[in-house]
């Protein structure tokens, strides 16, 4: 077995890469990922240009306890942040709903974190397969076993299994006890039952509307896409769909009294046009000036203003930017991110049942929850 680290780090994403930077240098540290390389899902994060975070922070922008995420973000929130990467060389801008990029992408990130590591640290292509012991913990992986005095899963969830997603870290946890919030894709595709098949025709056409589930709302781009519906609100609204109808308004901010004229309604209504014909289609309703519609079509028209069915389901894991649900925060203390049921034990990231809306809300969560987690560690290491 060999050397026992001070702290074994399982995962090299961004929560695992923020803690390796802000641990203190004098301690041992092994920070191990199955990729050959740190910081693959922040190198394809927003397209590439990399979303790091929301000047809007607000624990409503997360499917999480408020409670648990709400002492995280008042010792590590988004001045902190910017601040820190921005000392550090990643020069970053402001863009529509307080989203905030690297003006030089995903790249200039990753480039901070690889100068953060220090030499002989980064166990690369290495993957975790079982975690047994109580600190020492015997980390065995595929090539060979490791033994640390803490460890810290930082090992996300199972979205893009082609970028190291794997369940590692729900195992681990409930191996030491922890309860595990049923898991699910979120910020991801929904699919459509064969009754809306229709709107599969409509791929490619991305349209302005206003979608709600349950008492949330989003006013955002639709898209709509060969295995469904896609775009920033679809995926928003992944976070919080599990079953049962949504409702859209394919008409936000227009009051169908107010329109009027003598234009058909496929040049009238404020939406694409094919998409407008495929709607009138499906509610039976013919393409005339509204002046010459039946009181029927005009009831059967209002259903543009709240447009509701049951989604099939969602595109998957393969196409989801994140896992909701995880461990349990009940039995992790907020203030140090290390497990109530086993001592040395810490749980950081989106491995938590901890899940943001799109707009740098699961950057932010990966890197406070990683600062929270170095504080206590470097003050309890020795
Ligand atoms: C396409 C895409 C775009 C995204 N864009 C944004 C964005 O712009 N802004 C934003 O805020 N969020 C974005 N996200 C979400 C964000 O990337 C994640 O929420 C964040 O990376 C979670 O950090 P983490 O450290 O918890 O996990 P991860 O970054 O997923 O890191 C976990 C690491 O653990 C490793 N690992 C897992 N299992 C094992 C094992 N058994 N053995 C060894 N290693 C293992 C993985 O290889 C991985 O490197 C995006 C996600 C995707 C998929």
């Amino acid at each position: 077995m060999g050397t026992e680290y001070d702290v074994a780090i399982l995962g090299a994403g961004a929560s695992g890469l923020m803690l390796t930077a802000r641990l203190e240098k004098r301690y041992s540290v092994l920070l191990i990922d199955s990729n050959r390389s740190p910081g693959a899902k922040i190198a394809v994060s927003g397209g590439g240009r990399c979303n790091l975070c929301n000047l809007e922070l607000s624990t409503d922008r997360y499917r999480a306890d408020p409670d648990f995420i709400r002492p995280v973000f008042d010792r590590y929130d988004q001045q902190w942040l910017l601040e820190w990467v921005g000392q550090r060389g990643v020069a970053w801008h402001p863009e529509a709903q307080g989203k905030i990029f690297c003006d030089r992408g995903a790249r200039s990130l990753n480039r901070l974190f690889a100068q953060a590591i220090p030499p002989g640290v980064f166990i690369a292509g290495e993957r975790i397969v079982k975690v047994e012991g109580k600190g020492p913990f015997q980390i065995t992986g595929q090539k060979r076993s490791y033994s640390a005095r803490t460890l810290v899963v930082a090992s996300g969830g199972r979205s893009f299994p082609k970028l190291g997603a794997s369940g590692i870290g729900y195992e681990i946890a409930k191996s030491y006890g922890h309860r595990i919030e049923t898991t699910a894709p979120a910020l991801v595709g929904l699919t459509l039952q064969p009754d809306e098949f229709f709107m599969k025709e409509l791929a490619g056409i991305s349209t302005e509307v206003e979608l709600k589930v349950g008492k949330r709302q989003w006013r955002d781009r639709l898209l709509f896409a060969h295995r469904g519906l896609s775009g920033p609100a679809v995926l928003n609204a992944s976070l919080w769909w599990e079953a049962g109808e949504i409702a859209i308004d394919f008409l936000p901010g227009i009051s169908l009294e107010k329109l009027q004229g003598s234009r058909q309604l496929t040049t009238l209504l404020p939406l694409p046009k094919r998409a407008a014909r495929a709607f009138l289609e499906r509610l039976g309703i013919p393409d005339r000036p509204v002046d010459r519609l039946s009181d029927l079509h005009r009831r059967r028209l209002r259903r543009l203003k709240a447009y509701r069915f049951a989604p099939a389901g969602t595109f998957g894991y393969g196409k989801a930017e994140v896992t909701r649900g995880g461990v349990s925060t009940r039995e992790i203390d907020p203030y140090t991110m290390q497990s109530r049921r086993q001592a040395g034990l810490y749980f950081i990231g989106e491995v938590l049942d901890v899940t943001g809306e799109l707009g740098g809300y699961n950057f932010q969560w990966a890197f406070s929850s990683a600062a929270v987690a170095a504080d206590a560690l470097n003050g309890t290491l020795g």
